[in-house]
């Protein structure tokens, strides 16, 4: 899962100002930030760092307005992420201008892919599946549109992607629609970004999200729309809703806040267990915990506090970096703790150790009984399409049942949202991870 944003203006952005958006999907990818793009002047400007979007504002120095500009925010799902040569936007200088590209998703037949082109003659630097869209695009010796319906032929899995061709700002949302794609405008300024929050937060306005398989060309004095074929199914990853989007942010045509406390609503519906308060892990539990506790008339209460100094604990490369992370990044409230028995509300569970980590931080701090609550169905499969839970093994909802989760996480009990609420109120969305039933097979 990634961030990306891009923007086109004749009279220039100030590059501080893209950064400013690119930050806004900071919560997105966190290994690594990166930008390319042309001056006013003229002048072609590139930085990549691993790292966050405010290191590349400490580290670059200068603020050039930017006649266009593309940038990226990375979570590595294909490529390992300490490369440097894997930090995005890809780009080569052709004879005649750049070509350079940022994406968010994940390509299942990237092997494929890589050898086809290897083939050709072409030699990769990275090892990042993002490379192959920049060579697949530059080998099809056609117009903009064309290049695409090319790669939608070629290219399996999730591919929201922005590219530079020359002096164009190109965007394009693939076929399947795993991934968001919103584009904005301020006076003549084009922009985009993978949620429409980054782009409210900096004064530009959210004008469209763009549908499946369509692309915008952005020019000097025009934006072209056209469109490729599109896959028989359309597949929204329910995730992002579950837990990778802002909150504030509208994707898929969803209010992501609605549908997250919408499921603590329906959660609460089910609820058997007599308990005190409802404490949400925060900040991925909290507007779940919200409608619960509406619905079911117990108080909410903030038992956890979150440090906003540390990373979100699920996007951390290394299972040992994860663990660290929760005592670094969750505080228990004693005081509202002590002698309670509550409800704990989280958006999903993955692989467990997260969970178990709190859980016995909330015993350490003396409450009395812990009731896990999760405002999603069990992930009982990986993601080939962008999330980083690549074996079945790592899924701890694919090891055991939901009483053996309990133990594991020790908890006194554990309730999931149930599979059926999701099947009726996502229709049309990928609920691959949570059904075990996948449709683009690698
Ligand atoms: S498998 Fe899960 S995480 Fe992956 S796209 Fe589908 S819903 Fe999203």
């Amino acid at each position: 899962m990634c961030g990306i944003a891009g923007a086109f203006s004749k009279r220039g952005v100030k590059l501080s100002e893209f950064l400013y958006v690119l930050q806004g999907l900071q919560h997105r990818g966190q290994e690594s930030t990166g930008f390319v793009g042309y001056s006013i002047d003229g002048e072609f400007i590139t930085f990549k760092t691993l790292g966050l979007v405010h290191q590349v504002m400490d580290k670059f120095g200068k603020d050039p307005y930017m006649r266009i500009i593309i940038g990226h925010t990375r979570y590595s799902t294909q490529g390992e992420s300490w490369r440097q040569e894997n930090i995005q936007p890809f780009y080569i200088l052709e004879e005649g201008g750049t070509i350079a590209v940022v994406h968010n998703g994940n390509i299942i037949n990237y092997g494929d892919l890589k050898n086809k082109l290897k083939s050709r003659g072409i030699f990769f630097k990275s090892t990042s599946d993002t490379e192959v869209l920049l060579y697949l695009y530059i080998l099809s010796d056609k117009g903009i549109p064309d290049k695409f319906k090319y790669m939608s032929d070629e290219v399996k899995g999730a591919w929201t992607v922005l590219f530079i061709d020359r002096g164009n700002l190109v965007a394009f949302r693939d076929p399947y629609g795993f991934r968001p794609l919103w584009m904005g405008k301020r006076d003549d300024e084009i922009w985009f970004a993978s949620e429409d929050s980054a782009l409210r937060s900096a004064g530009i306005v959210p004008i469209m999200e763009m549908e499946r398989g369509q692309g915008l060309i952005v020019r000097e004095n025009s934006v072209k729309d056209f469109r490729v074929e599109l896959e028989s199914l359309s597949l929204p990853c329910s995730f992002e809703l579950v837990y990778f989007a802002r909150p504030d942010s509208h994707i898929f045509g969803r209010s992501v806040y609605e549908w997250r406390y919408f499921a603590g609503k329906k959660l609460a519906e089910i609820e058997d267990i007599e308990a005190d308060i409802v404490v949400p892990v925060p900040d991925s539990g909290n507007i779940y915990a919200l409608g619960f506790s509406e619905q079911i008339g117990k108080p909410f209460q903030l038992g956890l506090i979150r440090s906003h100094y540390a990373g979100r604990s699920f996007i951390q490369p290394t299972q040992k970096k994860r663990r660290e992370t929760v005592r670094m990044k969750l505080f228990p409230v004693i005081s509202v703790l002590r002698g309670k028995r509550i409800y704990l509300i989280d958006d999903s569970i993955v692989r467990g150790t997260t969970m178990r980590e709190i859980v016995r931080m909330l015993r350490e701090a003396g409450t009395k009984e812990i009731h896990v609550r999760i405002g999603s169905p069990p992930v009982i499969g990986p993601c080939y399409y962008g999330i980083d839970t690549p074996t079945r093994k790592e899924l701890i909802a694919n090891q055991m049942n939901v009483e053996g989760i309990a133990k594991f996480i020790e908890a006194d009990s554990l309730r999931y949202l149930p599979i059926e609420v999701m099947e009726k109120n996502l229709k049309g969305f990928c609920i691959s991870c949570f059904s075990g039933k996948y449709f683009v097979h690698p």
